[in-house]
């Protein structure tokens, strides 16, 4: 069984004046996203959204700036999105979608074995998603299209990386 992520398509970082906003590259992802969200919905594949989401004064905050603070606006998916009560929505206070989450054992509840990874950042989130995926072995794909960061050299390297070191398949 199949499973599409959508990573972190979350106000402070697809805003303009989001507190951590990726910039323009952001905003270009949100109609694929869309489209693969309706394409997953179609097949009755779930759909996971994982939302950074931190406490006030989180360990993050000695690297980035405060952003996706746990009940502000600036933590809430983007409106551009239609999240279902089907959909499941999944908080994370790092960058890997599995670490202190029940992500893993969510997809195992679900027969889940190959993930779909969409959103930001590439080369932050997205890669250490895809990294702990491979880790657990299940199979990943990242539409290189619905992702995106806001460093563009990095961006190419985290999808070379995931491809040559995880062996993922970059589509
Ligand atoms: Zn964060």
């Amino acid at each position: 069984m199949k499973a599409l992520l959508v990573i972190d398509m979350l106000n402070d970082f697809i805003d303009e004046d989001g507190a951590l906003s990726v910039g323009p590259q952001g905003k270009a992802i949100i109609n694929i996203i869309k489209e693969k969200i309706s394409e997953f919905r179609k097949n009755e594949y779930p759909i996971i959204f994982i939302c950074d989401n931190h406490e006030k004064n989180d360990k993050e905050f000695e690297m980035f700036a405060p952003h996706c603070i746990a009940g502000t606006a600036g933590a809430k998916i983007i409106s551009d999105l239609d999240v279902k009560d089907v959909d499941k929505v999944i908080s994370k206070r790092r960058y890997s979608a599995f670490f202190g989450t029940d992500l893993d054992l969510y997809l195992r509840e679900n027969n889940i074995d190959e993930i779909f990874l969409t959103g930001v950042c590439t080369n932050i989130c997205v890669l250490y998603t895809a990294a702990d995926a491979r880790n657990l072995a299940y199979k990943v794909s990242i539409y290189k299209d619905a992702v995106a960061s806001f460093d563009s050299t990095a961006h190419d390297f985290a999808l070379k990386e995931a491809k040559n070191t995880l062996g993922c398949n970059i589509i």
